[in-house]
Formats: structure tokens, sequence, C-alpha cells
């Protein structure tokens, strides 16, 4: 494949010489911690502080977390830098849903580019902040969420054969948010939070594109997420079969996220783990949202199930997905850090 005759971003041997020494650290949610910020409709649209924003939408802005790396960088910048202190060494971009396919929802479409491009300028920066304060090597990861649609899995039951989107079209929004990732000072790109392997393999495709584009191949996470107690993705895969299918991009880590929280996930790592022959990344909610889409799982409870990842010698990459605050990631790190990464297998 064209991508692997090109040179490699400087960044892939500053990551694979971190993580021979030690398990990584990933942040936490963005999400949660943005709610706790209590944020107005005002504050998102930027329409009551200095940032004048003309967002050309009618629609409310309110929930759309991308946008607050346009509106509000300062706060977004503060919430990655509280991660980076409690000792994430790779924090992900706020750019979940920064596809053109996600933000039809709020009928910014033709925001993406700069909302992608801040969102990492945002990361960069509390990134390099942190770095230059204790010296540790800190990374961006360029992070493209799976859409809110379904490139292999038909929406409606009564029509089986239709699709909401196709894999160009994922191919085409992929690519462009991929391509502002990259401008906005990138290290590498985390295709995460996959429930069908197909929309994420455009996101490779895309990227792929995008790194002969630039002339450099970042390295690249990929990790999918299990959505039910019977250990398979939405569209059906299970562990080994995600990887087989991603395995083509030789990735710098493979993994899963999200979902089930901690517990529920080790089978499903373990089973990865045994197949792999990249990095193992794994970042589990803080549990299961309780009634009201909370999540109760303390620092400590979470801490305590990845430690048993470490111990297994399942994982390289480690952190938190929904729920997991700064003190979960500091709780994480500190039970890690004495324990060897997993061995990978050439
Ligand atoms: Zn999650």
């Amino acid at each position: 494949m064209q991508a692997f005759k090109l040179p490699d971003h400087p960044s892939l041997a500053r990551l694979r010489a971190a993580a021979e020494e030690r398990i990584l650290i990933l942040d936490g949610a963005m999400g949660t911690m943005i709610q706790t910020l209590g944020l107005s409709e005002e504050d998102f649209t930027g329409s009551s502080g200095g940032h004048s924003c003309h967002l050309h939408s009618d629609h409310a802005q309110k929930g759309n977390n991308d946008l607050l790396a346009l509106t509000q960088p300062d706060a977004i910048e503060d919430l990655h830098l509280q991660f980076l202190r409690a000792g994430a060494d790779i924090i992900e971009t706020n750019t979940f849903s920064g596809t053109t396919i996600a933000q039809a929802d709020y009928g910014l479409e033709e925001k993406v580019h700069d909302l992608n491009v801040a969102g990492a300028r945002c990361a960069r920066a509390a990134a390099d902040r942190a770095e230059a304060e204790d010296g540790r090597p800190r990374f961006v990861a360029g992070a493209v969420g799976p859409t809110n649609r379904t490139a292999s899995i038909s929406p409606d039951v009564n029509d089986p054969g239709f699709r909401a989107v196709t894999f160009d079209d994922l191919r085409v929004a992929y690519g462009q948010q991929i391509r502002a990732l990259i401008e906005g000072g990138s290290d590498l790109i985390l295709i995460e939070t996959i429930f069908d392997t197909l929309n994420a393999k455009a996101a490779i495709f895309a990227a792929f594109e995008a790194f002969a584009e630039a002339g450099q191949r970042l390295p690249l996470m990929i990790s999918g997420t299990i959505t039910d107690a019977s250990g398979r993705t939405l569209s059906g895969q299970t562990p080994t079969a995600f990887w087989h299918s991603v395995a083509h991009a030789r990735p710098f880590t493979v993994g899963l996220n999200c979902a089930l929280g901690a517990e529920a996930m080790r089978p499903h790592l373990t089973e990865l783990s045994g197949v792999a022959t990249s990095r193992i990344c794994a970042y589990p909610n803080a549990g299961l949202p309780n009634a009201f889409g909370e999540y109760d799982e303390g620092p400590d409870e979470t801490a305590a199930q990845v430690a048993r990842f470490a111990a297994e010698g399942l994982i390289n990459v480690t952190g938190g997905c929904c729920g997991t605050t700064p003190e979960h990631i500091r709780a994480i790190a500190d039970v890690v850090k004495d324990s060897a990464p997993r061995e990978v297998r050439a």
C-alpha cells in the first residue's frame, strides 16, 4: 500500500520509545468534564464573549462540544491540561463529532475544517505546555469518531438493503476531518468507538489518502467498541474478526473503548491481545451508566480493574472513556506505573 512508502511522522519514534519503557496513559472523557462547566447556548455559540462567531446556522448549538474549540478555546485547553497534569501522555482532540455527517445535526457542515484545526490546536497548546513543565513527552491524538450512521447496517428494519451512508460518503467526510487534524498539529490519528467496522475502514482509507497528501505517515490508533454482552461490535464482529479487518493498517495500537465498563471489557481484551500483533490500547467507561446516564464508578474502582489488565499483561496504552475524570486518570496512571507493558509479538 502506498502509505507505507511514506516517511514516518517523527512522533512514531518518540511514541515507540516511550511505549517500550512503560504503559502509556491516555486521557479521560471530555464530554463529562464539559458538562461540569454548565455552559449556556450563548457560551456554545460564543455570542456573549469576545469571540464573534458567525455560525450561519439556525440550529441550537448547546451540546455541540466540538464547537467549543472555536468559541471557548481556553476552557478546552484547560480541560486538556487537567488530564495532562493527572498523568496523561496522550490526549485526544475534542473532535469526536467533527465530520460533516455528524455536524449536520447542528447545521454546521461548513465549519468542520475550522473546528478540527482549532480542536487540534487547543490540544497541541496544552500538550506543549505540559511537556515544557516536566520534560515528559506528550502526544496529541487527532480523534475521529464513528459518526451517527452505519455503512454496513440498515437503520430501517423494513428495508435491510438500505444504507444511510456509503463508504465513499464516509471516506470524503473523514478525509476532510483528518486533513484538518493534521493541519492543527496532531501527532497521530485515533479512530475510536468503532461500532461498524466498515465506517472504520473508510476512516483508515481516508487517513492514508491524507498522509499521502501530507507526505508523511502518522501513527494510527484504532479502537472498537463492544456494545453487547455477546461480545460483538454492533456490526457483528468478534474481537478477533475486528483485528483481522484492520490489521492491514499496521496500527500503532488496536484496542477497545467505551461501552460496558472495564469488568465487561476484560474477556474481549484478552481475546484481542491473543491475536493482535500491534500494541493494545484499552480505555473503558467508568462502569455502566445509571438510570440518569451518569457514571458512578469512582477513580479507585476503575483503576483497580485497569490494574488487572496490566497485571495480566494485556495492555500497552490505557486511560478512560465516558465518565472518567482527571482523578480517574491519576488513579489509573498510579496503579499501572510499575507494571510492564504487554509484550508485542511481531
Ligand atoms: Zn465512552
